[in-house]
């Protein structure tokens, strides 16, 4: 039996496996995926401390590095679900049940979809949720990009660097981006912001060829010529497995410790309910978390 199963290896899974194993707690990270999450396609990263830009990729395989450095154990499996026997946690994976005394949620979120006609007959096919991947098929090509958040505001300006014409279409008259982000779209001179519109349809047959848009102000809907639709519309929990306490958007509750409403399940990250979703902030979430789960494992009794 383990002491603590990490579940996700983004930057709250991996932080709270370097403080696990630093307290010597028997420990082992689980992820389905490559380890990284969502930030390891982020093309740049200019706002962790110590690094003033460094790209996501770069930034995970040091946190990996570093982290099995200290010998924590990575394991390639998808949680199923959490059972709890008296005091235990009962992790099933497609690989089998793994048992711990303690278990640290950390599994991030995935991109929103809009739900509208031609998003998804057209995935993979002109329409992305991830710029720095799908990016450089669309030099000198004119693409949309839909979203006014950090995500949709910091894509647009990559993509810029691509593409002839980014349409950046967000459905109020108001970023929600940080302010620097702001400044650097609104100074991109092929960027061309359509307030207060929302995508109601992209059109093409074996690729993105145009989308049509709504103003909201007026109610007339136009048909703008693109290659390309990049949407950042927010994210989803990766939470459906876990049977703990959730918010609407079902992201998991927590108190400042971490804690769950199940004693002995921990969340950190994107994962969980809170005011900011950046890498310095799971950073902190995955040390609170293991630093409390270790309290947790030394007052255990199985
Ligand atoms: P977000 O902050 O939730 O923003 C989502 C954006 O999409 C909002 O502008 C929202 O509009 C819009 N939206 C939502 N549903 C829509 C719909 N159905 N149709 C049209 N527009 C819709 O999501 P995010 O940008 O992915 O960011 C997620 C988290 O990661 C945030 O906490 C963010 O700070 C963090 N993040 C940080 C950085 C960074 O470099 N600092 C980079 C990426 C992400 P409204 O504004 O009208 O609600």
């Amino acid at each position: 039996m383990y002491d603590l199963i990490i579940i996700g290896g983004g930057p709250a899974g991996l932080t709270a496996g370097i403080y696990a194993q630093r307290a010597r707690l028997r420990t082992v990270l689980i992820e389905r995926e490559m380890v990284g999450g969502q930030i390891a396609v982020s093309d740049v990263i200019e706002n962790y401390p110590g690094f003033s830009s460094i790209s996501g990729a770069e930034l995970v395989q040091r946190f990996e590095e570093h982290a099995k450095g200290f010998g924590l154990e990575i394991k390639a499996a998808e949680v199923e679900g959490i059972g709890v026997e008296g005091n235990i946690k009962v992790v099933r994976t497609s690989e089998g049940e793994l048992r711990a005394k303690a278990v640290i949620v950390a599994t991030g979120a995935k991109p929103r979809k809009l739900g509208v006609k031609g998003e998804r007959e057209l995935l993979g096919k002109g329409v992305s949720y991830c710029a720095t991947c799908d990016g450089p098929f669309f030099r000198g090509q004119r693409v949309c990009v839909v979203g006014g958040g950090d995500t949709a505001v910091k894509e647009a300006a990559y993509l810029a660097k691509l593409a002839s014409k980014v349409y950046l279409v967000h459905r109020r008259d108001k970023l929600r981006a940080e302010k620097i982000l702001q400044e650097k779209v609104m100074k991109t001179e092929n960027i061309e912001i359509l307030w207060s519109h929302i995508l109601k349809e992209i059109k093409g047959e074996n690729g993105v060829e145009a989308v049509v848009l709504e103003d909201l102000k007026t109610g007339s809907q136009k048909t703008v010529e693109v290659e390309g639709a990049f949407i950042f519309v927010g994210i989803n929990p990766t939470t459906d497995f876990v049977d703990v306490e959730k918010d609407d958007g079902g992201f998991i509750k927590t108190n400042q410790r971490m804690e769950t409403s199940v004693e002995g399940i921990f969340a950190a990250g994107d994962c969980r309910t809170t005011p900011l979703r950046q890498v310095s902030t799971a950073v902190g979430d995955g040390a609170i978390a293991a630093f409390v789960a270790e309290g947790y494992v030394e007052g255990f009794d199985g």
